[in-house]
């Protein structure tokens, strides 16, 4: 049996217009704001918060309860030594890569999956080359409901081995955009139910599904009390990620649990955000050959404007070597990250150089999920010999 959607929730907000539309499915944003030329994403509008926040009580504050794969309430990492290094006062990663297929997408899923259940609609479709797929995939599994992955012929065999172990169909369009002109087809006419945006301009990803990450913030208000962090840094695309948090800060002081909200920063691969600052549109041409793959794209969504504006966050650019150098940082501390969350590692150092994270500063960087899934690029072969360990192979 599909559990409803949490009673609170009244209608569905636009977040950029501030009109509450009846209690339905916008996927292509708020009708108003799309009308003007502007699409923004909506948001489940909870009428009335619940009395208490706990660890076992987050999903009471969502739009669904979660699904039971055991997602979320994923643990902190500190890092005092590379914290001293940077002159910040304490660093923590909050280890999304925890999550069942191994990234903060699962909060998402758990979600989506959900709602899919909730309105009848028995496939859920996803664009994704990565670990949007996967997740949504096994959450679908274990929804008893049909996944699509649409994605282009470049998908990694890591990636295609995990969707297709958990029965999706993978669809391969010609290119990235054929991707979005499919779904929404299928969308439009009731056959999927789309976990992605589809439109371009593009909004954020499925407001049920983005709805899921405000519980990131609801956690690290639970784990920090009366001493919350003071910055987050997030791996930053079209914004999913960066405005659940950002929501979820909002809501809590909303709520009166709080009475100012961290600052949330975007990390991303080239400076896209600062181009639709300027006033240049949210669509640009951009390099797409980062290899930071879960952050690429040519687009950003008002999702992420505002997210920075609620919280007074900063949009950081990282280029590729320099977040290359800080993988192996990372992994001296025992943190093997995929590239898109060790940017926000680079970010930092730049926030910190430039005298924007001092130290007073208590700081959180979303590790999204875990380096294996990349695929690796050795530039020399491993050799067989043993040549050079014997001293040590002797101890043995
Ligand atoms: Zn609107």
């Amino acid at each position: 049996m599909p559990l409803k959607i949490n009673p609170r929730v009244s209608g569905m907000q636009c977040i950029r217009c501030q009109i509450i539309h009846p209690l339905e499915d916008y996927f292509e944003g708020c009708p108003s704001c799309l009308d003007s030329g502007i699409p923004a994403s909506v948001a489940p509008h909870f009428s009335e918060w619940p009395s208490s926040l706990d660890h076992n009580t987050v999903s009471n504050w969502l739009s669904y309860p979660t699904s039971g794969l055991g997602e979320g309430n994923t643990q902190l990492s500190s890092l005092p030594l590379l914290a001293a290094a940077l002159g910040v006062g304490e660093l923590y990663t909050k280890n999304e890569f925890t999550n069942p297929t191994g990234s903060h997408k699962d909060r998402m899923g758990a979600l989506i999956a959900q709602r899919a259940l909730d309105v009848g609609i028995r496939t859920i479709a996803v664009a994704s080359s990565g670990n949007a797929g996967v997740s949504m995939a096994a959450y679908a599994a274990r929804s008893g409901l049909e996944c699509v992955v649409v994605t282009t012929p470049d998908m990694s065999p890591n990636w295609r081995r995990a969707i297709e172990a958990h029965g999706a169909r993978i669809v391969a369009t010609e290119t990235s955009d054929d991707r979005w002109k499919l779904i929404a087809r299928k969308a439009r006419c009731g056959e999927w139910y789309p976990a992605t945006n589809y439109t371009i301009p593009p909004v954020g990803s499925n407001p049920f599904g983005v709805d899921g990450y405000r519980a990131i913030a609801l956690e690290l208000y639970l784990e920090f009390q009366e001493q919350q962090p003071t910055d987050i840094l997030v791996p930053t695309a079209r914004g999913d990620l960066i405005w659940g948090i950002a929501k979820g800060y909002s809501d809590l002081q909303r709520a009166g649990l709080l009475r100012s909200v961290p600052r949330v920063h975007a990390i991303e691969p080239c400076p896209r955000i600062a181009h639709a600052i300027a006033g240049h549109g949210m669509v640009g041409s951009f390099p797409d050959d980062t290899n930071m793959v879960s952050i690429g794209g040519n687009t950003v969504t008002q999702q992420t404007l505002h997210a920075l504006e609620l919280t007074d966050g900063l949009a950081v650019a990282v280029d590729d070597g320099e977040v290359a150098a800080d993988q192996a940082v990372l992994g001296r501390e025992g943190l093997y990250l995929e590239l898109s969350s060790v940017a926000t590692l680079t970010g930092l150092r730049r926030l910190a150089k430039n005298g924007e994270i001092g130290r007073n500063a208590r700081v959180i960087l979303i590790a999204t999920s875990h380096g294996y899934k990349e695929e690796a690029r050795f530039e020399s072969p491993l050799t067989a010999s043993a040549a050079g360990v014997d001293d040590s192979l002797a101890s043995f």
